[in-house]
């Protein structure tokens, strides 16, 4: 069976080909597929963006489809970025601009108040239209300043056990993360 993913990011898709193709499903991107979706990211929460993008994508497809949202909470900011995280601080900012506005937002909350979390929210739509949503999260902390090259985003400042995310290797990241850990919700619930 087809699978359309809402998305066109490469490091997704292979994400997805792999844990969703022992199940049967062939994964394609939305412009493998022949689809070009600018879906606009306006809902409160993550699940409502997801739903948003997959139900948009489905009304052209009419196949198995599947969109994601994914981003950053922390605690002593309530909550925030959240589903902002990828404009956090102005649309002019890059990754590096981002991570270095949430470290100035949290320069005097101490070490004990840094909690935060990565929230990843997933929408699966059936060939037959039944909706399956599915929320992942990875608990961390902020650090104090960025750590590390891998991965991207806020990466550099999530620290999960004794590294930032940017420290650890991609495998090790892409077996606790957000993402795997919605993947794994949606696949039990597929299976
Ligand atoms: P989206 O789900 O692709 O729209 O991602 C939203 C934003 O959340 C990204 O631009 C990143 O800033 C942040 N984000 C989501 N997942 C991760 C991650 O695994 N590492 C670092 N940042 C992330």
């Amino acid at each position: 069976m087809k699978l359309v993913i809402a998305s066109n990011n490469k490091g997704k898709i292979k994400e997805f080909t792999e844990l969703l193709k022992p199940l049967g499903y062939e994964v394609v991107s939305q412009r493998e597929a022949g689809f070009e979706l600018d879906v606009v990211e306006d809902g409160e929460t993550f699940e409502e963006n997801s739903a948003k993008k997959a139900r948009a994508l489905f009304e052209l497809s009419k196949t198995a489809v599947l969109a994601d949202d994914s981003g950053l909470e922390v605690d002593a900011l309530n909550n925030a970025p959240g589903v902002y995280s990828a404009r956090y601080g102005g649309e002019g900012l890059d990754d590096k601009g981002r991570t270095d506005y949430l470290l100035s937002q949290m320069k005097d909350i101490p070490e004990e108040n840094r909690q935060a979390r990565f929230v990843c929210t997933i929408h699966f739509i059936k060939e037959n239209g039944e909706e399956i949503s599915v929320r992942g999260e990875c608990k961390g902390k902020i650090g104090f300043a960025p750590k590390g090259e891998n991965g991207f985003g806020y990466d550099p400042v999530f620290v999960y056990g004794d590294k930032t995310f940017a420290e650890h290797s991609a495998e090790f990241k892409n077996s606790v993360s957000h993402r795997a850990e919605a993947l794994k919700l949606l696949v039990n619930k597929l299976r």
